[in-house]
């Protein structure tokens, strides 16, 4: 990895570009913003844009640096606010984990795999090797409304799991996905992988239709600011934990026919198994079919789209632990 860095925008805090040495990744620059503390301490980093049209993760992470003084800060926060920028102008949307895996589902990836294993490989190995915590910040593509939520992947090694979900209650919602152990068999998100290495990382997910709103941008900022002051980097006061849930299974929600779907749910909804939460029509507004929750539990999120295949992922619910 090689970073050209630019003069410094404010004393303490950087600005430059970086690039990565596997040559399956040559030409593709990502844009870094550093921020240097007086003192030495923890690295935090942050990364966004993995999913190009999550706008208020992305307009988030380019604003975060200036929430904090240099000057009164330890360590370093290291931000890569936009990691696809290959993607830039193309508006590519977020694919789900089966089938054409996109870089968000990659990780620990391989430094001789696709594009995308290659990136995931550097990103986690290379840029955020010594992060004490990494924050991949995401929130609702053009077709997506999100409930607010952290991600973090659960080890089953007690005093692990406790440093990540402190790492989480940083966050001001009440769910926390803490996917299950099983998860780390596979390929997955950030969190999974460095969780099998015994490192925190987390998914904060916050906003809709690839819009940035102001909500979601101070959410995803005021969690940065307090994993900051949890991580000893500021002199912020750390907060009383909040009382979170723990969802450790987390399903997709997907249409039982071709057709016009009607949705009946919306994120932050509580669902109950086999309850009817909407239904698909046909073109005339015949029903066709019902739609069925799959699992009790929180709707994450909804697909904004209104004709759906047969088997197409229109939302996603996660029910909570034991
Ligand atoms: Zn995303």
């Amino acid at each position: 990895m090689q970073t050209r860095w630019e003069n410094e925008t404010t004393p303490g805090i950087r600005i430059g570009e970086i690039t990565f040495g596997n040559p399956a990744l040559k030409g593709h620059t990502c844009p870094i913003i550093e921020l240097s503390g007086a003192e030495a301490g923890p690295r935090l980093c942050v990364m966004a844009g993995i999913h190009i049209n999550e706008a208020s993760s992305i307009a988030a992470a380019i604003a975060i640096a200036g929430d904090f003084d240099p000057r009164h800060f330890r360590g370093t926060l290291s931000i890569i606010p936009i990691v696809s920028t290959h993607n830039i102008f193309k508006y590519t949307a977020v694919s789900p984990p089966s089938g054409d895996r996109d870089l968000h589902w990659s990780y620990p990836g391989n430094p001789q795999g696709t594009f995308n294993d290659c990136l995931a490989d550097a990103l986690i190995n290379e840029w955020a090797a010594n992060a004490d915590v990494l924050v991949d910040m995401h929130g609702g593509d053009l077709d997506e409304r999100m409930a607010r939520y952290v991600v973090i992947q659960s080890t089953g090694d007690p005093e692990f799991d406790a440093r990540a979900e402190a790492a989480a209650a940083c966050f001001d919602t009440p769910l926390v996905v803490a996917l299950h152990a099983s998860a780390m068999n596979e390929p997955g998100r950030c969190c999974t992988a460095l969780a099998a290495r015994r490192r925190i990382a987390l998914v904060s997910e916050a906003g809709d239709f690839g819009m940035a709103d102001p909500d979601s941008i101070a959410w995803h900022r005021n969690g940065i600011r307090e994993l900051a002051a949890l991580l000893g980097m500021t002199g912020g006061n750390v907060r009383e934990p909040r009382a979170q849930q723990y969802l450790d299974q987390y399903e997709w929600i997907t249409s039982p026919e071709s057709g016009i779907v009607e949705k009946a749910f919306k994120p932050g909804d509580w669902i109950e198994e086999g309850a009817c939460i909407g239904i698909v029509t046909d073109h005339y507004g015949r029903e066709k079919a019902a739609i069925r929750a799959p699992q009790a539990g929180y709707v994450m999120m909804q697909k904004s789209l209104q004709f759906a295949p047969r088997g197409f992922w229109i939302g996603a619910v996660a029910r909570p632990r034991g």
